[in-house]
């Protein structure tokens, strides 16, 4: 159960949206403008804001940077543009998901359920340790053996990921959606590049690994060496 805004100038989406989201037992607010919908967004008082892109007032990009600037409130963007590229950027823009229209309620509260999810996860700033490798979520600092690793935020992502979830068999569209978020599948060579970066940097490799275990076709694995 979620405290959700619902953010669309859509009269029949908004209605439909309140009714079966609150039948499923979560708290649902309606507004149907931006400027609106940002002062209720960055209140505080929501888990999650489902923002519509297409807004008569402001552009939803827009909004959705604003809201951005002053709040961490998960966001999942309602988009009637498909365009892949469109998508990238709102994501890149702060956006935690999308839903292309037309979508139903079912796969929106999914979506928002993957996204509460997360933001759970990335709430749990507790140090994570496995071996000789401590990855702190908050600095974003991974260090093995008392060395510092250089490693991107995706990266960083993936391991702390993979870390929190030590000794579990994890699947490379897992990853995908839960990683970069590409719930639909994407390359799967990204996994890959990731793995292998990842390696490099913890001093090991796919044909000797200690602490990143892959099994070809499942997918992988971070377990203590030691152990
Ligand atoms: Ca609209």
């Amino acid at each position: 159960m979620a405290s959700i805004l619902v953010i669309e100038d859509e009269q029949r989406i908004r209605e439909s949206l309140a009714t079966r989201l609150s039948e499923r037992g979560h708290d649902v607010e309606t507004v149907v403008n931006a400027l609106e919908g940002i002062e209720r967004a960055v209140s505080g008082a929501f888990d999650v804001v489902v923002l519509d892109l297409g807004l008569p007032d402001l552009d939803g990009v827009e909004a959705l940077r604003m809201i951005r600037a002053v709040s961490e409130v998960p966001i999942v963007v309602a988009t009637a543009r498909d365009d892949e590229q469109d998508i990238i950027d709102v994501l890149n823009k702060g956006a935690d998901d999308y839903v292309v229209k037309p979508y139903s309620a079912d796969h929106l509260e999914a979506r928002i359920r993957a996204v509460l999810r997360r933001s759970g996860d990335s709430n749990d700033s507790e140090i994570i340790v496995v071996g000789g490798l401590r990855l702190d979520p908050d600095s974003h600092e991974a260090i093995l053996d008392g060395r510092n690793l250089d490693l991107t935020a995706r990266a960083f992502d993936l391991l702390v990921y993979l870390a929190s979830r030590e000794g579990k068999l994890i699947g490379k569209r897992e990853l995908l959606a839960e990683v970069w978020r590409q719930p639909y599948g994407g390359a799967d060579k990204t996994v890959d590049v990731h793995l292998s970066w990842l390696r490099k940097e913890l001093g090991e490799t796919a044909a000797a690994p200690r602490y990143l275990h892959t099994k070809r076709g499942v997918g992988v694995r971070l377990v203590d060496p030691k152990r």
